[in-house]
């Protein structure tokens, strides 16, 4: 089955006009939405705890800012752009019970409404736009006219105007310029979280730290080792996303292709952990381990983002990284840099 794909003529920006948004927290994403709304002239407000840094940044934008309690109250649409395992508890406290009776909510990621950590009373229209970048680039694609794809579905529709509000948000954050695919919840939930574990992050970092032991456990130079299983990996991602595997392809030595098409290292049982893996999405236990560790102060996460620091791997990669000279600054551009409210900018695999 195709997937249906909207663009600019498919939404109507009058659908908000009228409307107050709230758009809850500045970071990466609430602060390319809060400024592209904005300056598609939707009256946006941002909602944070005030005591956060981001109020006077936002401020300074030219935003009007006010307590997340205080947000919601006037908004009819709630978009939540906090991290996902501290949304339950903000929605538990502050939004719900200052929600206005049939406003919308709003999600960048389906991961609490999927999995009932957050449960909107029947009169909530509940939709998501989910940008299929970081808050940086949707922001700087949308000041350079164009934008960034995103993924739309809509989950409770009391009223019948749920895509009607989807699709004109999707077209105030600059998103149907380049087009939005319809989804659900679940699909959108489930692939994202299958995309981290299993090929971009639990995939590719793994397989870089593995090739690297294996080749500095055989004798060969760590520098020498980073260059082969890292450094080059960029070169590679960026011919698939111009051209996809094809391009990737045709652009290396043929030794290179042979090497690739008689390769034994990604097989059948690859696969089988892959669907290990995906049950465990599919049928909760990742999400609730997940989240039981977060709502525990997050022992295991932070015992684990220790461990992970300290992979071989990353004794000479900052070496090899300084050898770079136009590599070495933490955002493309100062004001991309800016933008990132100052941040090191993150490129959140999405
Ligand atoms: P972030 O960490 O960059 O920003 C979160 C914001 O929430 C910050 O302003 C922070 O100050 C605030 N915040 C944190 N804890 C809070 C609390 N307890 N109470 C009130 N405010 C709090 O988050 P993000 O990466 O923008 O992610 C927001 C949502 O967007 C998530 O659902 C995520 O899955 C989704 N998303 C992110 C990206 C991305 O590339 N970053 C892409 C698509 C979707
Ligand atoms: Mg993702």
């Amino acid at each position: 089955m195709a997937a249906t794909i909207w663009y600019e003529n498919d939404g109507d920006l009058s659908v908000l006009s009228g409307k107050k948004v709230a758009i809850l927290g500045y970071g990466s994403q609430g602060h390319a939405h809060a400024l592209n709304l904005r300056d598609s002239g939707v009256d946006v407000v941002v909602g944070l705890r005030p005591s956060s840094k981001s109020v006077e940044f936002a401020k300074e934008q030219g935003l009007e800012v006010k307590p997340i309690e205080d947000a919601v109250a006037e908004a009819d649409v709630v978009m939540i752009l906090l991290p996902d395992q501290y949304q339950a508890k903000v929605y538990k406290e502050q939004v719900e019970p200052n929600l206005k009776p049939g406003a919308a909510l709003a999600f960048a990621h389906g991961f609490n409404i999927h999995y009932g950590y957050i449960k909107p009373s029947e009169d909530h229209p509940v939709f998501m736009v989910a940008p299929k970048g970081p808050g940086h680039i949707v922001r700087r694609e949308y000041a350079a006219g164009r934008g960034v794809p995103v993924v739309v579905a809509v989950e409770q529709d009391p009223r019948g105007d749920a895509w009607g509000i989807t699709l004109a948000y999707a077209k105030a954050l600059g998103a149907l310029r380049a087009g939005a695919i319809k989804t659900t919840f679940t699909e959108e939930t489930e692939t994202d979280l299958f995309g981290e574990q299993d090929v971009l992050m639990g995939g590719v970092n793994h397989l870089v730290e593995a090739g690297f032991e294996v080749l500095t456990e055989a004798g060969y130079q760590p520098e020498i080792a980073y260059f082969e299983v890292c450094h080059e990996l960029k070169m590679l991602v960026d011919l698939m996303n111009e051209g996809g595997l094809n391009k990737a392809r045709w652009s290396c030595s043929d030794t290179a292709q042979y090497g690739d098409f008689t390769s034994t290292v990604v097989d059948e049982s690859t696969k089988d952990r892959m669907r290990y893996q995906l049950k465990r999405i599919q049928d909760g236990s990742f999400a609730k381990e997940f989240m039981d560790d977060q709502a525990a102060g997050a022992p295991k996460f932070k015992e684990l983002q220790e461990k992970f620091s300290h992979e071989k791997i990353e004794e000479v990669g900052p070496k090899l990284r300084a050898m770079f000279s136009w590599n070495n600054g933490p955002a493309a551009d100062a004001d991309e840099a800016e933008s990132f409210n100052g941040k090191i900018a993150r490129t959140q695999v999405q």
